[in-house]
């Protein structure tokens, strides 16, 4: 899942980067709101986390303008205690929800991850792909009941596959959303992730729950 944290404030900005790349996000990190506004409309976002008091332009206009350019990706704005007005404004301006500062890192986790199940048409933390089943919370996945282990990169892999489940995901868009922007962009690399994650998942190759279209990309079975 790909993340922008948009927040002028050093500090703030680089530890909810560096927990949310721990968390396994792919994280886009933006310093004002010229930066985090392109960042939005270039960048193929899951999500945005944006500051409202911003250098170059306020969160609200950059909010703002990603919804009048289409843009439909959750944004979840972070905002004073004392500014009630800024967080009726943020959600009428397209915002999905808001953390208080200061927060706790939990809580924003928390929220982004009702965000995306939302977007995602998920309602629960628990997915199931017919034997396949994967907990957004815990980050566990079992096939038939029996724990898999994943590393962080394919249980990123498995996770966005799954939430388009039915849907064909080229290399191209598994490229975009699972890598930071400056790693070196290879479908090959795609493509060894995926033969791991179907060995995991599927050891004797009798389930086959991850389909390839040839020169169009992948599909997750349904059920
Ligand atoms: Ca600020």
């Amino acid at each position: 899942m790909r993340v922008l944290v948009l927040e002028d404030e050093p500090a703030l900005r680089e530890s909810l980067a560096q927990r949310l790349r721990g968390e396994g996000f792919v994280v886009d990190a933006a310093a004002d709101g010229i930066e985090g506004e392109y960042a939005g409309r270039e960048y193929p976002l899951d999500v945005a986390i944006v500051d409202l008091g911003l250098p170059g332009r306020s969160g609200l206009e950059v909010i703002r303008a990603w919804r009048d350019a289409g843009k439909s990706f959750p944004v979840l704005v972070l905002t004073a205690r004392d500014r009630w007005q800024q967080k009726v404004e943020a959600l009428q301006s397209g915002a999905d929800d808001y953390v208080t500062k200061p927060f706790q890192f939990e809580e924003v986790l928390a929220r982004v991850q009702a965000l995306l199940r939302r977007s995602g048409g998920w309602s629960q933390s628990l997915q199931r792909c017919g034997e396949i089943e994967l907990d957004t919370r815990s980050q566990q996945v079992t096939v038939a009941g029996a724990p898999v282990e994943l590393t962080a990169f394919e249980y990123r892999l498995l996770e966005y596959l799954m939430l388009r489940a039915g849907q064909v995901v080229s290399k191209t868009e598994l490229t975009e959303k699972l890598y930071e922007q400056d790693f070196e962009r290879d479908s090959n690399v795609i493509e060894v992730f995926v033969g791991r994650l179907r060995r995991k998942l599927d050891p004797d190759g009798t389930r086959q729950p991850i389909e390839t279209l040839r020169g169009r990309g992948y599909r997750m079975a349904r059920d």
